[in-house]
């Protein structure tokens, strides 16, 4: 098991948690290392630094940001970055600034499909306004009755092709990679395997597209142990992280005790051929 958790979620952006309870629940499952990377927003991160260091838990300072690249919306994680880098700052703030809007947009498709009350519905679910988003969407269209769980909301709504989905402009992928990097940070590709084209997952040379796209543009992680991705897939993505010459990074996307993929440290550990990008910031052992 890994003892570095590098991608989760709280409530200042579709986790269900408080920074200091997500901390809490890291530390109780020995996570050593945690990184918060909430969507488009570092809100959260200073009660979580102060929480991590009541626990002795090494925090880092991270954010997931949402991109859109071609017709696909693809995810990056910035680890170590300084949540006050004016550039990324502002970076974020625009990017947020779209969901209020794009929500209301939600809310009237699906109200065309006979669902009504939902931006209202979705907005208790929202803790932080700004970062309202398809989760809490989903939250709530799970207790109106709608859908059994958050899983089956995004098989019948909200995905591309369904009522309540509204293609949208997130960041382009270098401004993103700038926003990170001018920060001090790290840019790691988030879960590649979950990307799609429609439907379908993206094919291979799209995705290969992607990498070298990313790389060009100064990216140097991928996370190849998501708690998204299945075994043979941290396999494929070992190897495209060897390839392209990326540091592999892991964690479980945790965003809620009852709706996460895997629970925070419980991810096993890297293929042998990675390099973790741990090691760009701790020392080079002797
Ligand atoms: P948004 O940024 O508002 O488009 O919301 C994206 C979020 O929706 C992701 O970060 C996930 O938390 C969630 N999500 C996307 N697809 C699924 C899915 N198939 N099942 C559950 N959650 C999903
Ligand atoms: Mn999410
Ligand atoms: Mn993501
Ligand atoms: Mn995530």
């Amino acid at each position: 098991m890994l003892a570095y958790d590098l991608h989760c979620h709280s409530r200042y952006s579709d986790g269900t948690l408080s920074p200091a309870e997500l901390v809490a629940r890291a530390a109780e499952r020995d996570v050593k290392v945690l990184a918060l990377t909430d969507h488009d927003d570092v809100a959260g991160l200073e009660e979580a630094a102060q929480a991590a260091a009541q626990y002795g838990i090494e925090f880092i300072n991270g954010v997931e940001i949402s991109v859109t690249w071609r017709k696909h919306t693809v995810h990056i994680v910035g680890l170590h970055i300084d949540p006050q880098n004016p550039a990324l700052v502002e970076g974020l703030r625009s990017i947020r600034s779209g969901r209020r809007h794009r929500a209301e947009l939600m809310a009237e498709s699906l109200a065309r499909s006979g669902i009504g009350g939902v931006l209202e519905g979705a907005l208790r679910y929202a803790s932080n306004p700004e970062m309202i988003g398809r989760t809490h969407f989903a939250r709530y269209m799970v207790e109106a009755g709608h859908c059994k769980d958050v899983r089956s909301v995004f098989n019948r709504y909200l995905v591309k092709g369904k009522p309540g989905y509204v293609p949208h402009d997130w960041a382009n992928l270098q401004d993103a990679i700038l926003w990170i990097r001018g920060s001090g940070g790290i840019a790691v590709l988030a879960h590649p395997g979950r990307y799609t084209a429609g439907r379908k997952p993206m094919g291979r040379t799209t995705l290969l597209e992607l990498l070298q796209e990313f790389v060009d543009f100064g990216g140097q992680g991928i996370e190849v142990v998501s708690g998204s991705h299945t075994p043979p897939q941290y396999a494929e993505f070992a190897r495209y992280a060897k390839e392209f010459g990326l540091l592999c990074s892991c964690g479980s996307d945790f965003h809620g005790p009852e709706e996460s993929y895997r629970d925070l440290g419980r991810l096993p550990d890297f293929p042998l051929e990675c390099t973790p990008v741990w090691t760009s910031w701790e020392a080079a052992p002797a």
